[in-house]
């Protein structure tokens, strides 16, 4: 294997917050391991379309705070040809890129796995998004910055809820994950959560509303993953006002306001721990794999197992909200 000199970094997919901190930590642990480093701008549109520049410790000063990503993200449609993956190829080779660190989510560790089997370069991933959804680790970078916006915002809707005794559906990202929406409905105190693991919500909703908010409680919150096929909690609002009229229920979709923000202290820290891991798995030979995390180890995990959707939700959550919400 030819001796890796210098390292291409990018984001792609949805934002998420820690990225920038992801991106610090892969720049300043590479430059200060002996590689250079280059930033390639908008993920793989960038190296389809040639946006790359070389990166100093510098270029990341004063990031590690921010929301978004300082390297711009994208999707780019022509990375998904193997026209596209050529010409990203042959700009990576004339700017002297041997390796790269790619963050984003399953659509974008997929791209890599492709782009790594075709041309035989070493890449490793970091899980950047806020859906929790990659395979082989327990977090991914942002999760919990998205989780404490989502707390927050139910916070207030709690007290519109409680003062005009209404029932709120709250929609949540995660359309094939439920991690936000049932542990932003352990977080909040929210009376259920609906997610896509589950199929039984039509059943969930009656035994909610049978149990709890018809009898004894003034409102009621239900965390929902949106769900484009069903509606997501415009669907099951509307599903609602059919059966049971008597309620006055309300609809808040938090959309892209869960995805920004300054990240917390836990996704900083992840961002780093994974970037600087990055850069050693580099240096040890590892090509192909997403840096995840278990039990508080960094691991690696295979991109073939990190985009293969295995992972379940925990039933103890579900159980809890159940219980705590009587
Ligand atoms: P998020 O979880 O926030 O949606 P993501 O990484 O899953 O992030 P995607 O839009 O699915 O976001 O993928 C990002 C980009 O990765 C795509 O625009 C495309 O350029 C590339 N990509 C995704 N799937 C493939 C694939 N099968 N082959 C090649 N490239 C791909």
């Amino acid at each position: 294997m030819a001796q890796i000199k210098t390292i291409g970094v990018l984001t792609s997919g949805g934002d998420a917050p820690g990225m920038n901190a992801a991106v610090r930590a892969v720049t300043r642990t590479a430059i200060y391991n002996g590689f250079r480093v280059m930033g390639i701008k908008r993920g793989y549109y960038g190296l389809v379309f040639n946006e790359i520049e070389e990166f100093t410790s510098k270029s990341v000063s004063n990031i590690i705070q921010q929301g978004g990503t300082i390297l711009k993200t994208a999707r780019c449609k022509e990375f998904t040809t193997p026209e596209g993956r050529k010409a990203a190829y042959e700009n990576m080779k004339a700017a002297g890129i041997d390796a790269l660190v790619v963050i984003g989510g399953d659509g974008s560790l997929s791209g890599a796995r492709i782009f790594a089997e075709e041309y035989d370069i070493p890449i490793v991933g970091l899980p950047g998004t806020i859906d929790n959804d990659l395979g082989g680790t327990d977090r991914t970078i942002g999760y919990d910055t998205a989780l404490n916006t989502i707390v927050e915002a139910v916070d207030k809707i709690r007290d519109t809820a409680t003062s005009h005794e209404r029932l709120f559906f709250v929609e949540v990202m995660g359309h094939m994950a439920g991690y936000l929406a049932l542990n932003s409905a352990i977080a909040s105190g929210a009376e259920a959560a609906i997610i896509p693991e589950m199929e039984t919500e039509i059943d969930q909703l009656a035994d909610l509303i049978n149990r709890g908010f018809r009898k004894s409680k003034s409102s009621a919150i239900v965390l929902v993953a949106e769900n484009p096929e069903t509606g997501g909690a415009m669907g099951l609002a509307q599903r609602i006002k059919e059966e049971f009229p008597e309620y006055d229920a309300r609809v808040t979709i938090l959309g892209h306001l869960q995805r920004g923000g300054s990240p917390t202290a836990a996704d900083r820290i992840l961002a780093s721990r994974m970037g600087a891991q990055a850069i050693t798995a580099l240096g040890e030979g590892q090509r192909n794999v997403m840096i995840g995390i278990k039990n508080g180890e960094l691991i690696y995990v295979p991109f073939s197992k990190a985009t293969c959707h295995s992972r379940t939700i925990d039933h103890e959550g579900i159980d809890i909200v159940k219980m705590l919400s009587i």
